[in-house]
């Protein structure tokens, strides 16, 4: 029996990111280089991406972190968790982790504002903020990310009236290639600031971010399942009536989840319901059994979705975002001028179900504000994004080929930690800041220091 909080905190966790990377790919790596066996390989989160460095280091504060940028031989490559799908962190060389750089330092009771240490966990911010009266105007669907690695590739959550995360920063503090410690905001360096919010980790380090927040406030969390027509039909109403809104669908199965939170004083309470029953592998399996004949697959799935009770989760913001995803996956999401987003919806459902029967994870549908960042897929535009996955272990690039066409037919921006095949002359297309970019990259980091294969692939250097 499938029940919704199964295929909620498994399946519907499924969505989420990954890249067709130039190279340090895993096949790549496993095809040879005996001189690489006897260091320690480096993985990212769906395994997905690996490489051997010759060094990882954790520096315990700044002044070591500055020593060691600027002793370091070779490329330094920044790490979070390692929860980005393209080629962003492997390195031959150094991978750098602040993850000792860690808690809130100071806030601001008035404006509601804090300075947070950029190797936190998102999943640790929450705590401390609450302590202090605050919260995260927004979060994304884990907690696992970095502060600094969720700004490395524009993170966000859903919500039509909420930007990215990188636009709740008002300040940051970066130590370059020279190991020179640099503050910038919107007055004091604000070239540097406006492409340190969305930057890659191609600019230098990290250690320290201003957040603007909003006092502590207490989400209910609806969740109901419906067929996809009527989730689809009333998308755009329920994205302008809710604070934040987001639907599921499940891919030959004609239904959706729809996932609507708002700002409530009501109590703490929850209708969730035990359940030892794994959401994505009761797919897999229905999919393996069922895939001769779409017709009964959806007839089955639907039928047995049509049961599933609606649920209402009541709790602090910050433990009601994120869900536990605990079957890995790779994942494409694509960032579309939200005028386009229902149409590439259908589109990509009717390719995935007439040419890719063997795929059972959820697609992903939110919403996400405009903003003024560089490289913020979300640049002056209000958006729609739609993330499509594949089992770990099959092979997504066929399914995503198919469906990257599509978004890129849209006017689709790639998310930056996500797998795509996009050139940096297709993304530079996309981003009228593009030479501005690199031209502070250029000036903060004239040798190059922070770039790996992938980012010199994009940024032609
Ligand atoms: C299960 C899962 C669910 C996800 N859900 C969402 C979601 O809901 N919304 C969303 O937008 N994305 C989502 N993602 C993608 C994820 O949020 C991003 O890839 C994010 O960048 C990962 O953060 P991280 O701390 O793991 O950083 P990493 O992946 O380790 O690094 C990301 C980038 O940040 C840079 N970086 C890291 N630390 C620093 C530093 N101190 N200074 C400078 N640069 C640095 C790295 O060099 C790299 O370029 C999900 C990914 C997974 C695996």
């Amino acid at each position: 029996m499938i029940t919704r909080r199964n295929l909620l905190s498994s399946l519907i966790a499924t969505a989420g990111a990954t890249a067709f990377a130039p190279s340090m790919t895993l096949a790549a790596l496993q095809a040879g280089q005996a001189s690489t066996q006897k260091k320690i390989p480096w993985k990212n989160w769906s395994g997905s991406q690996i490489c051997y460095p010759d060094a990882r280091k954790a520096p315990a504060n700044i002044d070591e972190l500055r020593e060691l940028i600027v002793s370091a031989p070779g490329h330094i490559r920044p790490v979070g968790s390692g929860h980005s799908f393209t080629a962003l962190v492997p390195t031959d060389d150094t991978i750098v982790s602040i993850s000792r750089l860690s808690g809130m330092v100071s806030h601001d009771s008035v404006n509601h504002t804090s300075l947070i240490q950029a190797g936190t966990r998102l999943g640790d911010i929450g705590g401390p903020l609450a302590q202090a009266g605050q919260a995260l105007i927004n979060m994304p669907d884990i907690d696992e990310q970095t502060l600094a690695g969720a700004l490395g590739t524009a993170t966000h959550g859903t919500g039509a009236g909420i930007g990215c995360l990188p636009s709740f920063v008002e300040g940051l503090q970066l130590v370059t290639a020279n190991g020179e410690v640099i503050e910038c905001d919107r007055n004091h360096n604000p070239e540097i600031f406006n492409a340190a919010r969305v930057n890659l980790g191609a600019l230098g380090v990290i250690t320290q971010v201003r957040m603007q927040n909003q006092p502590s406030y207490r989400l209910k969390r609806q969740l109901s399942c419906k067929p996809i027509e009527e989730i689809l039909e009333n998308a755009d109403t329920l994205a302008n009536e809710n604070r934040n809104f987001e639907f599921y669908y499940i891919p030959f199965s004609g239904m959706g989840f729809q996932d609507t939170q708002n700002i409530t004083t009501e109590a703490e309470s929850s209708t969730d319901k035990t359940d030892q029953n794994d959401g994505v592998e009761t797919l897999k399996t229905l999919r393996n059994a069922l895939s001769w004949s779409s017709t009964i697959r959806e007839l089955s799935i639907g039928t047995y979705m049509k049961t599933i009770e609606d649920e209402v989760t009541i709790a602090n913001s910050w433990q009601n975002y994120a869900t536990e995803r605990n079957v890995r996956f790779n994942e494409m999401e694509y960032h579309l001028p939200r005028e386009n987003g229902l149409q590439a919806f259908r589109e990509v459902r009717e390719v995935v179900e007439r040419d890719f029967p063997e795929v059972f994870f959820p697609f992903e549908v939110r919403f996400v504000k405009s903003d003024d960042i560089w490289l913020s897929p979300f640049f002056e535009r209000e958006t729609m994004s739609i993330a499509v996955h594949r089992y770990f272990d099959e092979d997504y690039k066929p399914m995503f080929k198919a469906v990257e066409k599509i978004f890129k037919k849209h006017g689709g921006r790639p998310h930056w930690g996500k797998i795509n095949t996009m050139t940096g002359q297709e993304l530079a297309g996309h981003y009228k800041h593009w030479d501005d970019f690199k031209e502070v990259r250029q000036t903060l980091d004239p040798q190059g220091k922070f770039l790996n294969p992938y980012l010199k692939s994009i940024f032609a250097v």
